[in-house]
């Protein structure tokens, strides 16, 4: 390790220097998805980081614990209240109506980046982390929720996750989650004072959030609680049958969540998570934080934002923890070292490494040290093919397999 004083500055507590094996696997993560999300002709888009505090506050709502304890937000010099976003979904929703996006609906698109939450920082736990993104705004058949589905599905395939189950559940709609939700408190007071500290706050605040507490006292309580079933709407469970008719003829495999809920307030309808199956690898890589993507239809949240009407499928995934279940890549090929082998024959050797990139060769160079531990130097580097140039020129390579486009980009026979 580099010496360091007692004033250097240390990293901010829950971000990460992300490096070595861990960025490899990171850059496979994003490479893949974007793979992926031109096969299902989703757009690409950019967001900003942060965003007014009331774009989170209005559409994720007060009561969940994104908005009222981990957010990120800070007066700036102008004294306009604004917020590192703490999620895609709420600032995607303000671009699609601050610029005109219903133009394109239904609107598929694609992101990933950084998000910042306020949270007691563990293994796959920041305050710094990544998702990436996917949405489709303005797309209120179930067909949407089948695609968006079924390309989660096939990028998990895509990155070798295996022991991940969809899990999937509805919440119904706006009548059918509300008259669930009265039922659900009804039950829940009757058990108040044998709830945790946590769920009887949750009971004022977010009723529904009390079915997934990972606290064995709820777990207990819940199991027997009111189960949204009951209270579908004949369109709700329609809607529902709809989605699960249409995962199965894209051969996407699910399991019914009765109980599953998300976090924020603005789900209607389909609601899922990918999490790993008990005993699994992905299980044992990631331990307790254990969801790797999730998401769910929100048709309520552009209303909340001032906008239309406007039904809406999205889902987002961790990219640190789809990494950690990625594994070790393999480093990307090095397919010619060009080995200086002595310092006049420099000028030959960027040369020759110039062309062998122009076409699209990946190429490297190894001239320091002393010329006797190049050769060795350069082996180490694991290339396919070392050219070797010295006061001469190029004057010849070794190496495996099929050199011809190496041959081709230098155009030259050794000297
Ligand atoms: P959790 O229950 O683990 O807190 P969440 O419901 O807050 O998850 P979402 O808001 O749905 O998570 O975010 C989607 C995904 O983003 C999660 O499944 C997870 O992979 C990832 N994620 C969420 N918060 C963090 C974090 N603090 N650090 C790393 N990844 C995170
Ligand atoms: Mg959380």
């Amino acid at each position: 390790m580099a010496k360091t004083s007692s004033n250097t500055p240390q990293a901010i507590r829950g971000t990460q220097d992300i490096f070595g094996p861990d960025a490899e696997a990171f850059a496979f993560v994003t490479e893949t998805f974007e793979r992926v999300r031109k096969l299902y002709r989703f757009r690409r888009a950019e967001m900003p980081v942060f965003e007014k505090t009331e774009v989170f506050a209005r559409s994720i709502g007060e009561t969940t614990d994104i908005v009222s304890k981990e957010m990120y937000s800070f007066e700036d010099r102008g004294g306009d209240s604004l917020t590192l976003r703490p999620e895609f979904t709420a600032g995607i929703a303000r671009a699609y109506l601050t610029n005109g996006w219903q133009q394109h609906a239904p609107l598929k698109l694609a992101t990933h980046g950084p998000l910042f939450r306020y949270e007691r920082p563990q293994k796959g736990r920041y305050r710094q982390f990544h998702q990436i993104d996917a949405e489709i705004v303005g797309a209120g058949e179930p067909q949407a929720d089948v695609e968006l589905l079924a390309m989660a599905d096939q990028l998990l395939r895509e990155l070798g996750i295996a022991g991940v189950t969809l899990q999937l559940n509805t919440l119904g709609d706006a009548d059918s989650r509300d008259a669930w939700r009265a039922a659900l408190v009804q039950y829940f007071d009757r058990y108040r004072s044998d709830l945790s500290e946590d769920s009887q706050d949750r009971l004022d605040r977010n009723p529904l959030r009390i079915l997934d507490s990972k606290d064995p006292r709820d777990q207990t309580i819940a199991a027997n609680a009111p189960r949204i079933d009951d209270f579908l709407s004949i369109a709700a469970s329609e809607f529902f049958d709809d989605v699960t008719d249409g995962l199965r003829a894209a051969g996407v495999n699910y399991k019914r969540s009765a109980s599953l809920v998300r976090g924020l307030d603005y789900y209607r309808h389909t609601a899922f998570e990918f999490v790993p199956d008990a005993g699994s690898a992905a299980a044992a890589a990631l331990g307790s934080q254990s969801t790797v993507l999730g998401g769910g239809r929100y048709d309520g949240l552009m209303e909340s934002l001032g906008g239309p009407a406007t039904p809406a499928v999205g889902w987002a995934a961790g990219i640190e923890r789809l990494a950690m279940l990625v594994g070790e890549r393999a480093p990307d090929l090095l397919e010619a070292m060009v080995l200086v082998e002595n310092d006049a024959g420099m000028a030959a050797a960027i040369e020759l490494l110039s062309r062998l990139r122009n076409s699209g060769v990946s190429a490297d160079i190894m001239a320091t040290g002393s010329p006797k531990k190049r050769y060795d130097k350069a082996v180490k580097q694991n290339p396919q093919h070392i050219l070797r140039v010295d006061e001469r020129g190029y004057h010849g390579m070794s190496g495996e397999g099929d050199d011809a486009r190496i041959l081709a980009a230098i155009g030259r026979p050794p000297a």
